[in-house]
C-alpha cells in the first residue's frame, strides 16, 4: 500500500485525483487533504474519503471547523516518513511556498500547479533533487512530453521542436466581445476545470504559461517550443525530431489519465480512435496577441519576465472574476504592461536564489496595474 496526500483537494484537479484514488482504494492510504478556504467541502471530503488529517492553507477559517482530523499547516511538515505520492492541485502562484515545503515530505510530487514551476524555475527543480523528491508534471501536455522523453527518447538533442496543443477555447471560431460575460468565457468546449484556468484557456494565456512551464521542465531553447491548436483536445503534444518525424501524443481529454499514469495505475476505459478526425491550426496573432507576447518573453527575457507575466495575468483574472474589469482588459493590460520600460527592465533580471524569486514576486504583486 502506498501513502498519498492531496493539496487543493476541493478543486478540479483535487476532485479528479480523489476519483482516481477511490477507484483504487486498496492501493492507497490517504494521509491528508487540503483546501484554501472551502472548509465545508473539505469536511464533506473528510467524511467521504477518511484521510488521516485535513488542513486549510487559509487558517482564518480554523475556528469554523470542529474535526479532530484538522491540523495546522506547519504540522504537516513534521511527518518524518516521506509520503509516497503528494498531488499538488493548488491553484495560483501563492502555492509556491507550500510546494517548496512539500518537497521535504514527498517522494514524488505530482504537480498540476504550473505557477510553481514557472515561479520556482530551476531553483525549485534543484531543491526537489536535493530533497530526493521526483517531480512528475500532470499538466496534460507536459505529462505527455515527460512520458515520451522518459520512455521513448534516447537523447533530448534530437528534438527539433515540441508543440503544446491548445483546444483553442470557447472563442476560437467566434468573435470575442470586449465585455464578454464570465459564463461564456469559462464555458470551455472540452475540459471542465477551475475558473482561473478556464479564463486562461480562452485567451491563450494558459498556453503561454505552459510554454514557460515546458522551457523550465525540459530545459529546451525557446525556439524549440511552439503552440498548435487541435479543437478536440485529443492531441496534447507533438514532438518533432531532427529527421522531421512527428510524434503526436494522443489520449482522450481526461485528467484521470495523467494522474493514473503518474500513480502507476491503469486507467481502464474502453475507447478507441474510430472515426476521429484531427485538424491542426495556428492561433492568429491579431486575435490572440498573448501568443506573440509569450514567445517574446520566452526569447528575450529571463525567468523574471515569466514570473511577472504569471502574476500580472492572475491578478487581472482575479479582477475580471470579481467583475472589476472587463474581459478584454486582461489581454489589453498585459500587452500594455509589457511595453513599459520598467517592466522590460525587471523582466531581464537574472534569478539566482529564492530571495531573487521573492523580490520579483513582490514587485509583480504590488505593481499598480
Ligand atoms: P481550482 O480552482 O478548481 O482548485 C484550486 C484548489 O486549490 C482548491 O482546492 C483551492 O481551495 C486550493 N487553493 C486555492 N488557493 C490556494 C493557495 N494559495 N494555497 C493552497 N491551496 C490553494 O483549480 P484547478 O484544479 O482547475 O487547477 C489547479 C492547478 O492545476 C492550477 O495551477 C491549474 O493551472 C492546474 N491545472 C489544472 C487543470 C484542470 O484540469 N483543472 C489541468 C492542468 C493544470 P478552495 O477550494 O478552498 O478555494
Ligand atoms: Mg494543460
Amino acid at each position: 500500500m502506498k501513502t498519498i496526500a492531496i493539496v487543493g483537494s476541493t478543486g478540479s484537479i483535487g476532485e479528479t485525483s480523489l476519483k482516481v484514488i477511490s477507484k483504487n482504494k486498496k492501493k492507497f492510504k490517504l494521509i491528508f487533504l487540503s483546501a484554501h478556504r472551502n472548509y465545508k467541502k473539505l469536511i464533506a471530503q473528510s467524511k467521504k474519503y477518511n484521510p488521516k488529517n485535513i488542513f486549510l492553507t487559509n487558517e482564518k477559517f480554523y475556528k469554523k471547523i470542529k474535526s479532530r482530523k484538522l491540523i495546522k499547516v506547519k504540522n504537516i511538515f513534521n511527518n518524518s516518513n516521506k509520503i509516497d505520492y503528494v498531488i499538488s492541485g493548488a491553484s495560483g502562484y501563492d502555492a509556491l511556498d507550500l510546494n517548496i515545503k512539500l518537497l521535504k515530505i514527498s517522494k514524488k510530487l505530482l504537480i498540476a500547479n504550473k505557477e510553481t514551476i514557472i515561479c520556482g524555475g530551476d531553483i525549485f527543480l534543484n531543491l526537489a533533487k536535493k530533497n530526493n523528491c521526483k517531480i512528475i508534471p500532470i499538466d496534460s501536455e507536459h505529462h505527455c512530453i515527460d512520458f515520451f522523453m522518459n520512455n521513448f527518447l534516447q537523447k533530448k538533442e534530437i528534438i527539433k521542436k515540441i508543440y503544446l496543443i491548445a483546444s483553442g477555447g470557447p472563442f476560437y471560431e467566434k468573435q470575442i466581445k470586449y465585455n464578454e460575460k464570465i459564463k461564456n468565457v469559462i464555458k470551455h468546449p472540452v475540459w471542465s476545470m477551475g475558473k482561473t484556468i478556464s479564463v486562461n484557456s480562452s485567451n491563450f494565456s494558459n498556453k503561454v504559461l505552459e510554454m514557460f512551464e515546458a522551457k523550465i521542465l525540459f530545459n529546451l531553447p525557446p525556439e524549440k517550443i511552439d503552440i498548435l491548436v487541435e479543437r478536440k483536445s485529443m492531441v496534447h503534444a507533438i514532438i518533432q525530431l531532427e529527421n522531421n518525424i512527428f510524434f503526436p501524443i494522443v489520449h482522450y481529454p481526461k485528467m484521470e489519465i495523467a494522474i493514473s499514469n503518474s500513480l502507476k495505475i491503469q486507467f481502464n476505459e474502453n475507447k478507441n480512435l474510430d472515426n476521429i478526425s484531427l485538424n491542426f491550426s495556428k492561433p492568429k496573432n491579431n486575435k490572440f496577441p498573448l501568443v506573440h507576447l509569450g514567445h517574446k518573453i520566452l526569447k528575450k527575457y529571463s525567468n523574471s519576465g515569466m514570473i511577472i507575466f504569471t502574476v500580472f495575468n492572475e491578478r487581472l483574472v482575479d479582477l475580471y472574476l470579481a467583475k472589476k474589469i472587463m474581459y478584454g482588459d486582461i489581454v489589453a493590460n498585459l500587452v500594455k504592461l509589457f511595453n513599459k520600460k520598467t517592466i522590460i527592465a525587471k523582466s531581464k533580471i537574472k534569478i539566482n536564489s529564492i530571495k531573487d524569486i521573492k523580490s520579483i514576486l513582490n514587485f509583480a504583486k504590488n505593481y499598480k496595474l
